[in-house]
């Protein structure tokens, strides 16, 4: 049932709104067409929190989009949306558009995507994409409002605001569900996360996200959740790796971790997950989460390599260790070990050769930050990888595995000039 909810009862505070998806919604309905912002950003809104991109969702097709801006582009092939670009340069901004989609049950799609005659009959009357070799595209099948909001996955995450009227449109009590500080999938939910695997995992992200503002995950939400894990097995590595960083790497780390424990879901996800809980206590991993989610608080980068590098430390410095002792030269002692490691524990993900490549620099800098001797120091200056592999000791130094000293005298080392370089020099002599 579609429930039009005005401002006095959802209470959004329209200066948290971004002005350009504003426009870009007013812009569709001064054409005639429906158009809201949807999805996290409307969830978001309802917290008071400041949503960090607003999606449009609209009935115009990404061709009736296309010609109502100057500039915007038919992005993505599977799945196609209008990027509305707004300023230029680097101060850019790109409000994404998608036109509402129908809700397709497994049975439905496989039709979609199978035999065609049967679903372009079924399907005759609904606007639709087809491929280049007339294949009707399934996640491209136009749909009414009501089935674009069904196909969503949390119904906190399926409500759409209208910016100009301030109205908010909801179909699944997302709003008491905000209300009441509840996470709950819309539809059956085993068969919800059968259907996408990976809403599994957008559960545990939401839940941690959303934690510190008092939310839960629904108990018959969260009931299936642990039988369900098996189906994950099916997802391509690629997501699943993508989908872990999403899981460390937006500010959220440490809650993540107690919400794979508290819901059974500590292991099995995907390996390198499996162990970054099973050594989120020890003292590097846990320093370089704490790091991570302060980073991301303070609106600064993080990257993947960083963190496994403090991951899969551990092993690296055991292999390493392993081979000294054998009398082997550190550096091809240390080359060796590494390589070992990402046997061991790096699957084929996508991205893995520049990911491995700052992996390495980060570790392999690592003994040469103590051979301040020499041009060894100046050397480093050039090396592009230097900040992180200064920052993977600053943690080390933190945690009490290389002297504090150390790590004071490289940061004085990098802002220094080269009189005062001289003078750090001649000290650590
Ligand atoms: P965030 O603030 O982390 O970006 P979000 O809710 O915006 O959270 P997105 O991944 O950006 O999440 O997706 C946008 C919206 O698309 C969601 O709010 C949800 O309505 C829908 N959605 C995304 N992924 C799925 C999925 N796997 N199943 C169902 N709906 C989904
Ligand atoms: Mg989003």
């Amino acid at each position: 049932k579609r429930e039009e909810v005005p401002a006095s009862v959802h209470g959004i505070d329209p200066g948290l709104v971004d002005p350009h998806a504003a426009e870009v919604v007013a812009t569709l309905k001064q054409a005639g067409f429906d158009a809201y912002i949807v999805g996290g950003a409307v969830r978001d809104l309802l917290l008071g929190l400041r949503p960090k991109d607003f999606d449009v969702a609209t009935n115009a097709t990404p061709e009736q989009v296309k010609r109502l801006f100057r500039r915007a582009f038919i992005i993505g092939r599977r799945f196609r949306i209008v990027h509305v670009v707004h300023g230029r340069g680097r101060e850019h901004e790109v409000t994404e558009v998608a036109t509402f989609r129908a809700y397709l049950d497994n049975a439905a799609a496989d039709q979609v995507a199978g035999n065609e005659k049967t679903s372009r009959a079924q399907l005759s009357g609904m606007q639709h994409a087809v491929d280049a070799s007339g294949r009707v595209l399934r996640d491209n099948v136009w749909g009414p409002q009501d089935e674009d909001a069904t196909r969503r996955d949390f119904t906190v995450n399926a409500m759409y605001y209208d910016p100009v009227g301030q109205i908010v449109v909801d179909y699944h009590k997302g709003l008491r569900d905000a209300k009441k500080k509840t996470l709950r999938m819309i539809g059956d939910p085993a068969a919800r996360y059968r259907e996408d695997p990976v809403r599994i995992l957008r559960a545990v992200r939401f839940a941690a996200k959303l934690s510190p503002l008092g939310f839960g995950i629904e108990a018959k939400t969260a009931a299936p959740l642990v039988q369900s894990q098996a189906l994950l097995a099916d997802v391509p590595q690629s997501r699943m790796f993508d989908e872990m960083f999403k899981l460390l790497q937006t500010g959220h780390a440490i809650a993540t971790i107690g919400q794979l424990r508290k819901l059974g879901l500590a292991r099995g996800i995907y390996p390198l997950l499996d162990l970054t809980v099973e050594r989120a206590e020890s003292a590097l991993v846990q320093a370089a989460l704490l790091d991570t989610d302060r980073r991301v608080g303070q609106g600064k980068s993080v990257a993947p390599s960083f963190l496994l590098a403090c991951v899969l430390w551990e092993d690296v410095r055991r292999g390493w260790t392993g081979r000294l002792n054998q009398r082997q030269h550190p550096q091809p002692a240390l080359q060796e070990a590494i390589d070992e490691v990402f046997e061991q524990r790096i699957g084929e993900v996508s991205g893995r050769g520049k990911l491995a490549a700052d992996m390495r620099e980060i570790w392999a800098l690592q003994p040469r930050f103590e051979k301040r001797v020499g041009n060894t120091p100046f050397g480093m200056l050039t090396q592009p990888r230097l900040r992180a592999g200064f920052d993977f000791l600053r943690l080390r130094a933190d945690i009490g595995e290389v002297s504090e000293a150390l790590a004071a005298w490289w940061q004085d080392f990098q802002d220094a000039d080269d009189e005062r370089r001289q003078d750090l020099m001649d000290q650590a002599r």
